[in-house]
């Protein structure tokens, strides 16, 4: 057996074989050159275009485009005009902003523990988290997966509650062959570095609602009722920050989007080799795609089976020791969020505004944010890594076949890896 690179063997996967996210182009250049060579450098032509081009791509009637996912996220609290103190449902294991755009708004995130399989929130454990200050719930497509809708919008209607799309990491994601950011009443895209359409930082709002759209266009651009190109009147109608983009981003982005069917394509076309290269690997859970979900798969995700790989000490430990291992190996596997949500300070420490607020500034029943009533999302999180260039656009069979022999090499080996060693090794 070959010796593990991290054991002083050579590396699976050679270096500069996975090319670098996202490939820049022809129409990238000339995009942003001529946005460049024009003279609207802020909210610009070009931000109009995209916005126009990427609701008819994602199919909504409206887009608003942002400077980032988070702000797009926080527009969503105010399209669905929800009240400081009210209840927004979300899940336990996500990025921050899928939360923190709740404290935003001044309301109350509830969490829900996610469901193993998925790692999406888990639809049988919505409705308990129910209260009478609930008005609404932030689904989060995570990794690319979309969340079951089916269950979602029976649970919303039943009980009256908005739904709010985080689509920041599923770009084409469909569910029962209908993209994502058309369940719900409104969604948030993010084109930050690493996603699936990337243009550096950026954002998109959408929704099919005249009322939302407007709500969230004037919390977007200082409470004013138009936008620039428009004849603005500078007053301010509303509470408003400054959410918009620029001319040479949108630029940027729109050049991403022209690419984006291909990217999506690349991307499953890679997933599906290296799931069909690493089915049945010892000690290795795979990423699942249930009937009636079409993932993108911006994150491959995968688990440690600790059970089968015979550790009995901290989950974490072994699952660091294995991804140290995999790293040396040339593989681009990184742990992608190590808490929770409930578990993180800003939550817990119950005081994002001072005094209290929001929860104890508002007549609300106290939300438990004890990180050990989410026991399957503490499951994931600490045996969970990720990985998302090698699948991406223009990486194809020659990167995926190399990457699976990265994978299957450290985890043959398993009971070789001495993981003190291992965890007390200086970052290189
Ligand atoms: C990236 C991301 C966000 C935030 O997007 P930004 O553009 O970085 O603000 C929100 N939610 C999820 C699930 C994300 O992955």
């Amino acid at each position: 057996m070959d010796t593990l690179a991290i054991n002083g063997g050579k590396k699976a996967v050679p270096d500069k074989l996975i090319k670098v996210w996202p490939p820049i182009g022809a129409l990238d250049r000339k995009l942003v050159l001529a946005s460049l060579n024009g003279h609207e450098h802020s909210f610009g032509p070009n931000c109009r275009a995209f916005e126009k081009e990427f609701a008819a791509w994602n199919g909504n009637q409206f887009a608003i485009n942002t400077n980032s996912g988070t702000a797009a996220l926080h527009m969503s609290l105010a399209a669905c005009g929800l009240s400081a103190g009210d209840h927004v449902l979300v899940t336990a294991y996500s990025w921050s902003s899928s939360a923190t755009c709740i404290l935003h708004h001044n309301c109350i995130p509830v969490f829900v523990d996610i469901d193993f399989a998925t790692i999406n929130i888990d639809v049988r454990k919505i409705e308990a988290a129910i209260t009478s200050k609930t008005r609404a719930i932030i689904v989060v497509h995570l990794h690319g997966l979309a969340v079951n809708m089916d269950q979602v919008l029976r649970i919303a209607r039943k009980h009256k509650l908005l739904v709010i799309e985080d689509a920041c990491q599923a770009h084409g994601a469909l569910y029962k062959n209908k993209k994502v950011g058309t369940f719900g009443d409104c969604a948030a895209f993010s084109f930050n570095q690493n996603k699936c359409l990337c243009s550096g930082e950026g954002g998109m709002f959408v929704t099919d609602n005249p009322d939302m759209f407007q709500k969230a266009k004037q919390l977007w651009s200082f409470g004013e009722t138009r936008a620039p190109g428009q004849a603005r009147d500078y007053h301010a109608y509303a509470l408003g920050w400054m959410y918009r983009s620029s001319d040479l981003v949108a630029a940027f982005g729109r050049a991403q989007l022209a690419r984006l069917d291909y990217y999506f394509k690349t991307q499953r076309e890679n997933a599906a080799l290296l799931l069909a290269e690493l089915k049945g690997t010892p000690g290795l859970i795979l990423p699942v795609e249930p009937a009636g979900h079409t993932h993108n798969w911006y994150n491959f995700t995968s688990r440690i089976d600790l059970s089968a790989a015979g550790w009995n000490g901290q989950p974490e430990r072994f699952r660091d020791a294995v991804m140290k291992a995999l790293q040396a190996e040339g593989v681009p596997a990184n742990v992608w969020q190590s808490f929770i949500l409930p578990a993180m300070t800003v939550f817990r420490a119950r005081n994002a505004y001072g005094g209290g607020c929001p929860w104890t500034c508002h007549q609300t029943r106290p939300v438990e944010y004890d990180p050990a009533k989410f026991p399957v999302a503490q499951r994931h999180c600490a045996t969970h890594f990720g990985m998302t260039t090698p699948l991406r656009a223009p990486n194809g069979r020659a990167a995926v076949n190399t990457i699976a022999r990265g994978f299957k090499k450290v985890f043959a080996q398993l009971d070789r890896l001495d993981v003190e060693k291992i965890l007390s090794l200086k970052k290189s």
